[in-house]
């Protein structure tokens, strides 16, 4: 939805603000009941591309709310600094410093943990202020007399008092905020923002450094926090102790998941309904305290009826009315997919050669490679070597370690001992972003895709790690900004036949369709060794005749090894065979030496398998 029409968000935004001051009276808001929801709503702006883009649930932004608020504050009313833009900016600098820090320790840990760091940052943050720092915050006094904003242009200077006129410079504020979250939701860094909330390990496994984005959306989260503390203490001509209080971070995450979270509007709409239903409950009807029964009656059933808050149910609702023409456009897709899978199929998009670096010697070496888990050894002593170019194939019985023997080829788990050569580089050790980046990296055999995202959006994904690198900070590019991007996402959707499904969610996608997405994934990151582990799993045979020409077309000019249990489709793909067996390499050799290997016989026969067989 953000991403479809420029500008129109933007628009709407600005009239919006623009019309609020004529129209909300009517509605029954007062002006500062608004300039507190404008408040609540930038907090959330940031809040949001933390949580509801990035997938991470922190309970302790009051911690930066309270400090980019405190310095605010406090240079206003202590230091002598008369310039109150520039203490607001101060404020959430010093915010997003401390952010910085925070991050560093709490994205150290990941889920519950890292929620449960946050409260406790949060507390350590509230302790602070009232005892050891009250004398710069005022401690439970907090800090009376903030000054609102004037401007002096030369000719005349601007005064935003209070009431509408304050409304004036938050809502300016609201709306720069705005248009800095949209540009960073839309940007690159967005977009993997996105991939980390939907599949860390493979957002990971594709290239990305997901801890430096996460430390960034955490540092951006801050930073809103901070400037909305500041503008706080504006508002209230006081800056609040209980800025500070776990309440504070409480009542932004209900706010955003009210509103919805991921959609960057949600925690607005979220503090409209909380202040309105405060203002409203408490004092018109004089409830009292008793309002937070109520509050508490409407989040369940908004949490319960409405998992996308009430700006996800408004977007839901949108879709549904005018998605009935893209519906049938998929309809037919589908059906055209289906004919496709029964009729002859078209031929597959040629694979684009992969450019080989001058390195003359085996593409990939390992040398006595063995994994040990306890007292298991899954793998033990493997010499294992594959040249520029090859097709080889890894079969043996289940447990035999091929899955582990291809861990410890992407660097997702360490050796026990060992050693991995890849283009005459020792990569053991290194870690699986980085071994990405080198060029070799694989698909997975149970699907890791980015399941909230369409089939381009995640071959986008990997398709960034390997034109921009594993960290960059582009967070106002867009994403059709990114040289090379388009063309290398539309080259990996016909490789893997999915063009006509590239809008497509990953959700509604067919089995066979997901495997092949899968394969893409890894193809988008360009590498130069391919490692497939059971690319044909849990495939029908049609589909596995399909997948089979698939491969063969993408495997023109790529190295691969490939796992498979399908030793007929196998044996049609590669060149070369390696058997496990309890953890050691049994043989190598061509597919028509292994087919009549007698040892092989006796492992596939004494186990599990049969189909060795010829
Ligand atoms: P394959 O892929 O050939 O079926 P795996 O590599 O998955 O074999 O497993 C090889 C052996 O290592 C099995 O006995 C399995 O139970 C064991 N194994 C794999 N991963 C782990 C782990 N994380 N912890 C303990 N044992 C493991």
């Amino acid at each position: 939805m953000l991403k479809q029409r420029p500008f129109l968000i933007e628009t709407l935004t600005a009239i919006g603000l623009i019309l609020a001051p004529f129209v909300l009276p009517h509605l029954g808001f007062a002006p500062n009941t608004v300039n507190r929801i404008l408040v609540w709503g930038l907090f959330g702006l940031g809040f949001d591309i933390l949580f509801g883009f990035t997938g991470l649930l922190s309970f302790g932004q009051s911690a930066f709310y309270g400090t980019g608020g405190f310095v605010a504050a406090y240079l206003l009313t202590r230091a002598g600094f008369s310039n109150v833009l520039g203490a607001l900016v101060i404020g959430m600098i010093a915010a997003a410093a401390t952010g910085y820090l925070i991050g560093l320790i709490a994205l150290r840990r990941t889920g519950i943990y890292f929620a449960m760091i946050t409260v406790a940052i949060a507390e350590v943050f509230f302790f602070v202020e009232f005892n050891p720092l009250s004398d710069f915050t005022g401690g439970e006094n907090g800090l009376p007399g903030v000054p609102t904003p004037s401007f002096n242009l030369g000719f005349t200077t601007l005064h935003f008092t209070d009431g509408w006129s304050l409304y004036q410079f938050i809502a300016l504020c609201y709306f720069i905020g705005v248009i800095i979250a949209l540009r960073i939701v839309r940007s690159p860094v967005g977009a993997i923002f996105s991939a980390i909330r939907d599949n860390p390990l493979r957002a990971t496994a594709v290239g990305h450094n997901i801890h430096g984005y996460k430390l960034t959306a955490f540092v951006i989260a801050a930073a809103y926090a901070g400037f909305a503390g500041g503008l706080l203490g504006v508002l209230q001509a006081f800056m609040p102790p209980d800025a500070f209080t776990f309440d504070t971070s409480g009542q932004l995450v209900m706010q955003t998941a009210i509103g919805g979270r991921g959609t960057l509007f949600g925690p607005l709409v979220g503090a409209t309904v909380w202040l309105f239903l405060q203002d409203f409950l408490q004092s018109a009807l004089g409830l009292g305290a008793a309002w937070k029964l109520v509050l508490g009656v409407v989040f369940v059933l908004l949490v319960c009826f409405l998992r996308g808050g009430i700006v996800g149910g408004l977007v839901d609702l949108y879709g549904l009315f005018s998605g009935r023409r893209r519906k049938v456009a998929e309809r037919e897709e589908r059906e055209a997919e289906a004919g496709f899978a029964l009729e002859a199929p078209p031929a597959p998009m040629q694979a684009k050669e992969v450019q080989h670096p001058a390195y003359s010697g085996p593409i990939l070496k390992a040398t006595g490679l063995t994994k040990r888990y306890g007292g298991l050894v899954a793998n033990s002593d493997i010499d294992f070597s594959v040249d520029q170019g090859e097709l080889r194939g890894i079969i043996g019985p289940n447990g035999a370690g091929k899955s582990t023997f291809f861990k410890m080829l992407t660097c997702e788990i360490p050796p026990t001992s060992g050693r991995i050569v890849f283009e005459g580089r020792d990569i053991t050790g290194l870690k699986v972003t980085d071994v990405c980046q080198l060029g070799l990296t694989k698909s997975y055999q149970v699907n890791q895709l980015f399941t909230g995202l369409t089939v381009r959006q995640n071959l986008t994904i990997a398709a960034l790690a390997e034109l921009r690198g594993k960290f960059r900070l582009d967070l106002f590019r867009s994403l059709s900004g990114v040289k090379g991007l388009t063309e290398q996402v539309e080259h990996t959707l016909a490789l893997v036949n999915l063009t006509r499904r590239a809008d497509t969610q990953v959700a509604e996608l067919a089995y066979g369709e997901k495997r092949r997405l899968e394969i893409g994934l890894a193809l988008a990151t360009s590498p130069r060794l391919l490692l497939l582990d059971e690319p044909l799993a849990g495939m029908s045979p049609r589909e596995r005749v399909e997948t089979v020409k698939l491969l063969k077309s993408i495997a023109r000019g790529r190295t691969m090894i490939i796992i498979d249990h399908d030793m007929d489709s196998l044996f049609e793909l590669v060149e070369r065979v390696t058997v496990l067996q309890e953890g050691r390499v049994l043989v190598s050799g061509s597919p028509e030496e292994i087919k009549t290997n007698a040892a092989v016989q006796e492992a596939y026969l004494g186990g599990v398998h049969g189909e060795i067989a010829a």
